[in-house]
C-alpha cells in the first residue's frame, strides 16, 4: 500500500498540516514521535505552562492542553496518528520510503515537521528551576507577571540573545547579558543596539554555573572565564539563548539543510529541494520560532502537498 501523505512530527506545524490535509481528503498518516528529540508527542509546547500569545485563548491555555486539542482536531478531521518515531527516510526514490519500528512505509508525499530543541547548559539547579524562573524563550515567557520589574539575565552572544535581551527591557528593571567570550557573535546592528541600551549590561567572559533559589529561581552563581572568580547574583529570571538544534538527524544528509542543520525551503513556500517533500515549523525556521508561525507554515505545507499530489496524480 502506498500512502498519499505522511506527516512526520506533531507540534503546531504537524497538526495544522494534518488538519488541512485531512479536510482536503488526502487521508494523511502522522508519526507523532515517541520522545523524539527528547520531547513528548505534541512538541515543545508540552514542556511549558501557560501560552498567552496563541490567538483564540484570551485567558491563556496550558501548552499541553493546546496540543491535546490540536491532536484531537487532527483525528476528528480524519488523520491517522501513530505514536512512533521515524528512524530514517529514503527520499532518493519514489514513492518515498519511511522507516519506523523496523518496517517501511511508502508515501507519495512527505511533510517534515519535526521541530527543534532548545539547547540547555546542564548546570546545577537547571532541572529544579526549569520553567520556575529559567526559560528558553523570552518572547514566550518574558511578559509573565513573575518577571516584571526585576533584574533578568540572558545567556548567549548571538542574535537571539541580543534580541531577547532587548525584548526583556520592556518588563525588566535591568537586563544582564552573560557572554562567555569578549565578543558578541550577533550582527553589528544588533550589537550596537544592545551595547547602547541603558537597561542592558553586558557581562563579558562569564559563565553561569549554578541556579539557586527556593520554590522559584532567586540567584545564579557565575564564574569568570579567565580568573575563575565566582560571584552570586540576585536574579528574577534566567533566559537561555545559546542556540537550538533542529531535529533533522534522521534525514541523514538526504535533503538540503543550512550550516546549522535547518531544512532549506524555497522562499515563500514549504518546498524543499526534493519535489514532493515539504518542511514546516521550527525545523525550517530559526528566525521566528513561535507556535502560531509554525502552525501557519503547517497550513502552507498541506496546501503545497495537496497541489503537488493533484499535479502528479
Ligand atoms: P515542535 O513543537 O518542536 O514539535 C515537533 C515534534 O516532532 C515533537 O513532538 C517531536 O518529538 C516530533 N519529532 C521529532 N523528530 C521526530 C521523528 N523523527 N519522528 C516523529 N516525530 C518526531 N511559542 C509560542 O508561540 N508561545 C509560547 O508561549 C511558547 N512557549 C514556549 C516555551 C518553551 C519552553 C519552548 C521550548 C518553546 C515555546 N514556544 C512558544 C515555541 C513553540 O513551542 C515552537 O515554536 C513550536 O512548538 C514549534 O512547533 P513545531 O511544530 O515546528 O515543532
Ligand atoms: P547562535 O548559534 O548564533 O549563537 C549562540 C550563542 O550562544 C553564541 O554566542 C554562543 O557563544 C553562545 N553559547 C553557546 N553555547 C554556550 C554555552 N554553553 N555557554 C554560554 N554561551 C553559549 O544562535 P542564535 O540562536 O543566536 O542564532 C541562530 C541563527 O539565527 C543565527 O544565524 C542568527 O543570525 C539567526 N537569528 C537572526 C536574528 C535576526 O536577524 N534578527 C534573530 C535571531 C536569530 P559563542 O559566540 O562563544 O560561540
Amino acid at each position: 500500500m502506498i500512502e498519499n501523505l505522511v506527516i512526520i512530527g506533531s507540534g503546531p506545524a504537524g497538526h495544522t498540516a494534518a488538519i488541512y490535509a485531512a479536510r482536503a481528503q488526502l487521508d494523511p498518516l502522522m508519526f507523532e514521535g515517541l520522545m523524539a528529540g527528547g520531547v513528548a508527542a505534541g512538541g515543545q509546547l508540552t514542556t511549558t505552562t501557560h501560552i498567552e500569545n496563541f490567538p483564540g485563548f484570551p485567558e491563556g491555555i496550558l501548552g499541553l492542553d493546546l496540543m491535546m486539542r490540536m491532536r484531537q482536531q487532527s483525528i476528528n478531521a480524519g488523520t491517522r496518528v501513530e505514536t512512533k518515531t521515524v528512524e530514517s527516510v529514503d527520499l532518493s526514490k519514489k514513492p518515498f520510503e519511511i522507516s519506523v519500528d523496523g518496517y517501511k512505509v511508502l508515501a507519495k508525499a512527505v511533510i517534515i515537521a519535526t521541530g527543534a530543541t532548545a539547547k540547555r547548559l546542564g548546570i546545577v539547579g537547571e532541572e529544579q528551576f526549569w520553567q520556575k524562573g529559567i526559560s528558553a524563550c523570552a518572547v514566550c515567557d518574558g511578559g509573565l507577571p513573575v518577571f516584571r520589574n526585576k533584574v533578568l539575565a540572558v545567556i548567549g552572544g548571538g542574535d537571539t540573545a541580543c534580541e531577547e535581551a532587548l525584548y526583556l527591557t520592556r518588563f525588566a528593571s535591568k537586563v544582564l547579558l552573560f557572554v562567555r567570550r569578549d565578543v558578541l557573535r550577533a550582527s553589528k546592528a544588533m550589537q550596537e543596539k544592545v551595547l547602547k541600551h541603558a537597561k542592558v549590561d553586558v557581562v563579558w567572559k562569564t559563565h553561569v554555573v549554578e541556579a539557586l533559589g527556593d520554590k522559584m529561581l532567586q540567584k545564579i552563581k557565575t564564574r569568570h572565564a579567565d580568573t575563575g572568580k565566582e560571584l552570586t547574583v540576585d536574579i528574577g529570571g534566567l533566559f537561555y539563548a545559546i542556540g537550538h538544534r533542529p531535529n533533522t538527524e534522521f534525514l541523514k544528509g538526504q535533503i538540503d539543510v543550512d550550516e546549522d542543520g535547518y531544512i532549506m525551503t524555497r522562499p515563500g513556500t514549504t518546498q524543499t529541494n526534493i519535489k514532493g517533500v515539504f518542511a514546516c515549523g521550527d525545523v525550517q525556521d530559526k528566525r521566528y520560532r513561535q507556535a502560531v508561525s509554525a502552525a501557519g507554515s503547517g497550513c502552507m505545507a498541506a496546501l503545497d502537498a495537496d497541489k503537488y499530489l493533484k499535479e502528479n496524480e
